[in-house]
């Protein structure tokens, strides 16, 4: 398949015009795109990364937990990766 984010990259397109254009074409090229370029696929705003630890139980008595990233739209709130 031929790149058509590279094609509309090297024509000047913004990462958000490209996403508009792209979203129904190839939606998962555009979610890696979004992602890459912090911009959310339902209003376009920036994403913010939150990164926190989450409890897992306990290992060997001590208490575990699972480092998660996802990145959250400053706008609408839409949470990235998509579950
Ligand atoms: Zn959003």
């Amino acid at each position: 398949m031929i790149d058509l984010i590279e094609i509309l990259e090297t024509n000047n397109f913004s990462p958000v015009e490209i996403i508009e254009l792209l979203d129904d074409v190839t939606p998962n090229e555009i979610e890696e795109y979004a992602l890459k370029h912090m911009v959310c696929r339902r209003c376009y705003s920036e994403l913010v990364l939150h990164n926190w630890k989450e409890a897992r139980g306990e290992c060997r008595g001590i208490p575990a937990f699972e480092e998660v990233t996802e990145c959250i739209c400053s706008c609408c709130g839409a949470i990235y990766p998509e579950d």
